[in-house]
């Protein structure tokens, strides 16, 4: 089965307002009308709805950066899946290294949050990746194994085959440290296979693993021509118009 290759950009707490629609307006006319990749943008919650508006027409998909799994409620400060999804957005980040190590969210929390993404008919991009203590100590395979689990525990395959898994090296996020494209590789064919396992050779082909981790214009073609690297969670690089279309082009 062919993959369609998907390039999400993650841009945290940074933008304000007139930046956003003016990056996103940017990706949307930069990209041609029939790119062989699927983008989407993650930009701060508050600037979604403006996001949505700015790209409409264009191939670029909209994601928000983290929601909550309850539906509605006196949950102060927090975003229901169903309101992402209400106002537009196709996406939502679950499980970012920054949200497991700044907020304590647990694979339990991401779990939670996966139903509720997909119960509100958004794709889940599922984080998961081992610190540099972990790879050190030979732990990668068993960390990956254990996000991995609890994250996506009693999922169907086909609730399985609706998200996008995204490995993340916690030690290459920011800090412009890649994982080379043979250690990104090895974990890429490790949830492969752990997709295998878990669900079924149908599940395993059809869910895109996207890697992400210090990916810029110059080390996005040899990572993206991985046979298991199906695309990129990109920070800091999907900031800027230019580096974040070269990357596009690469996964193209
Ligand atoms: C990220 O935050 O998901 C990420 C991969 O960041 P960067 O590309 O800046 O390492």
């Amino acid at each position: 089965m062919v993959r369609k290759p998907f390039i999400a950009g993650n841009w945290k707490m940074n933008m304000d307002l007139q930046s956003s629609i003016d990056l996103a307006s940017g990706i949307a006319h930069g990209l041609g009308a029939s790119e062989a990749c699927e983008v989407a943008v993650c930009p701060p919650s508050v600037y979604l709805a403006a996001v949505v508006k700015a790209v409409a027409g264009n191939p670029v998909g909209v994601g928000a950066q983290n929601c909550y799994f309850e539906r509605d409620g006196a949950f102060t400060g927090e975003l229901s899946a169903s309101m992402v999804s209400n106002i537009g957005c196709q996406y939502v980040i679950l499980g970012h290294s920054e949200r497991r190590s700044i907020f304590g969210e647990s694979d339990a929390d991401v779990n939670k949050k996966v139903f509720a993404a997909l119960e509100a008919g958004l794709t889940p991009i599922v984080c998961v990746g081992e610190l540099l203590e972990e790879r050190e100590a030979g732990r990668t395979l068993d960390v990956i194994r254990t996000q991995f689990e609890g994250s996506l525990a009693g999922l169907s395959s086909d609730q399985m085959q609706h998200c996008v898994i995204a490995y993340e090296p916690v030690w290459a996020i920011g800090t412009g440290k890649v994982a080379t494209p043979d250690q990104a590789e090895e974990v890429h064919a490790s949830i492969r296979g752990l997709l295998t396992s878990s669900f079924d050779q149908a599940t395993a082909e059809s869910v895109r693993i996207q890697y992400g981790g210090s990916v810029k214009p110059d080390n996005a073609s040899e990572l993206l021509s991985q046979p298991n690297i199906d695309g990129a969670l990109v920070g800091g690089a999907s900031l800027k118009t230019d580096s974040f279309l070269a990357i596009v082009k690469a996964a193209n």
